[in-house]
């Protein structure tokens, strides 16, 4: 019988999982397969709170409805019936200490629309023209991989760049924008580049026609009745015993025939094939024998927190039209973003004459902000949104969630670094593969689509 180890139970380990588990019972397959999570619960980044009638995420809200994996996966694990879209109200950009409202037509902060970005109040005239230079600045020469924030300045101007894009994108890696790399996070943006010579062109040409001004707003994310945590719920209800929590594995050795994992407790497991669904410093650390792993550069991750307080309705007094807004850098707030949770999801974030307001902390140069006391986040949080929207009464509760070197950045080199990383696997411990948020992309969608390949990996590998 052969052997399969996952280790790491977070959406690409459980992905991984549900699929190969599902292949090995349909296929009558005589595979072994066991996943193994160091902690008490599955779901790493995904966490839920169900706390008097609110729904509160401690890390991810939502996925992507246009990257289709993650559907299909709540589709196949029989929870496709409790998917819910967002509620598409306005969502603002704090710039000083005014809500700017988003321009219609702009995706990711690039304008697709001419008219709503030249009558938007977040820009001044120059920065407009400058972003206007797009239509006909040449196109940078082919490169391998550049900075993200260094290309969306040369094309839009450094006022876009701050005032929204960047704003926008650190809601996405919590990082600093010309550190990472355009390949590993928006490469078809290069490519647009490349094939129009512009960006907004490029958008305009390949988005689909953006909807009347009448037609309703489309949603762009899905949740789960419930919250995400639904979603591991029901993938451990069908993995069963193959699941071990609070099973920590320190180290992967090569054995003449196979692979040996030793735990934290000191106990061994065989296995034939092992897929590392852990953070990065982990997987380095259990390879740590093997040089070209412990010769790998170090991955930042950098660390955030969250902070969701419920109200009463009546104790916003100047309620806002929208779903939430982000803060540009270049203001004086310590808070980088805010969700009216309660309208973007109105079905399931809070019980009816209630709010849930969830904010965040810590970008970089102010990763610390993340080690403070949970009353001194929410005196600051409280502080920063009563600049802006007058709540006089102290909230029911709040929840704090600190995510510690949690969000990988993908610096400039990264997709060929990974590239690297899965041949030197693949030529000095053949069968050990890698999956999830440190390589091929951070979303929910992007680490499903991970798990789903590692399942073709695995099998072809088993085999030969
Ligand atoms: P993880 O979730 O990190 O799972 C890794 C697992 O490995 C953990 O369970 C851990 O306990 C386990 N492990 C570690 N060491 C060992 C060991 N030695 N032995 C065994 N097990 C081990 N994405 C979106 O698409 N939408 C969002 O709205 C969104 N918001 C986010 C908000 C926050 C605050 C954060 C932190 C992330 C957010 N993301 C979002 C990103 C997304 O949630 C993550 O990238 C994704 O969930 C990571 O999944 P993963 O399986 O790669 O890793």
């Amino acid at each position: 019988m052969k052997k399969i180890t996952i280790i790491g139970g977070g959406i690409a380990g459980l992905t991984a999982a549900y699929y190969l588990n599902k292949k090995i019972k349909e296929e009558g397959l005589d595979y072994h397969l066991q996943l193994v999570e160091a902690g008490n619960r599955l779901g790493g980044k995904i966490e839920t709170e169900r706390r008097d009638g609110f729904t509160i995420e401690r890390g991810p809200d939502s996925f992507l409805i246009r990257k289709q994996s993650a559907e299909r996966l709540a589709q196949d694990v029989g929870i496709g019936g409790k998917l819910v879209k967002n509620g598409t109200g306005k969502s603002y950009i704090l710039v000083g200490d005014e809500l700017h409202s988003m321009p219609q037509g702009s995706f990711m902060g690039i304008p697709t629309q001419v008219k709503p970005f030249l009558n938007s109040s977040l820009f001044s005239f120059t920065g407009k023209l400058r972003a206007g230079m797009d239509f006909v600045k040449p196109k940078g020469e082919p490169a391998e991989d550049q900075s993200l924030g260094k290309f969306f300045r040369r094309r839009l101007g450094d006022e876009v760049v701050e005032n929204l894009i960047e704003p926008l994108l650190s809601g996405i890696y919590a990082g600093d924008m010309d550190d990472l790399s355009l390949m590993a996070t928006f490469p078809n943006f290069y490519q647009l580049e490349q094939k129009y010579g512009s960006l907004i062109k490029g958008l305009q040409k390949t988005m689909p026609a953006p909807p009347k001004t009448s037609a309703k707003k489309r949603s762009m994310f899905y949740s789960i009745n419930g919250g995400l945590q639904t979603l591991v719920d029901a993938l451990e209800d069908a993995l069963g015993d193959v699941v071990s929590k609070q099973t920590e594995v320190k180290e992967i050795s090569k054995k003449e025939d196979g692979y040996q994992l030793t735990m934290q407790n000191g106990k061994e497991l065989q296995s034939d094939a092992v897929l590392i669904a852990t953070p990065y410093p982990v997987m380095k650390q259990m390879l740590t024998s093997y040089d070209f792993v412990s010769e790998l550069v170090e991955m930042k991750a950098t660390s955030v927190a969250n902070v969701a307080l419920a109200f009463d309705q009546s104790a916003i007094k100047e309620d806002i039209d929208g779903t939430g807004f982000v803060v540009s850098r270049n203001s004086n707030y310590r808070i980088t973003a805010c969700t009216w949770t309660h309208k973007k999801w109105p079905e399931t974030a809070a019980p009816e004459g209630k709010a849930l307001l969830r904010c965040y902390v810590g970008r970089p140069g102010d990763e610390d902000i993340v080690d403070l006391s949970d009353e001194s986040l929410e005196e600051l949080v409280l502080h920063d949104l009563n600049k802006i929207m007058k709540i006089d009464e102290k909230p029911l509760f709040t929840v704090v969630s600190r995510w510690k070197n949690a969000m990988p950045q993908y610096r400039i080199g990264h997709k060929q670094r990974v590239e690297q990383l899965e041949s030197d696997l693949n030529d000095n411990l053949p069968g050990v593969f890698v999956a999830g948020s440190p390589y091929r992309g951070i979303g929910i969608p992007d680490c499903i689509d991970q798990g789903e390949a590692a399942v073709d990996k695995i099998m072809d590998f088993l085999a030969e």
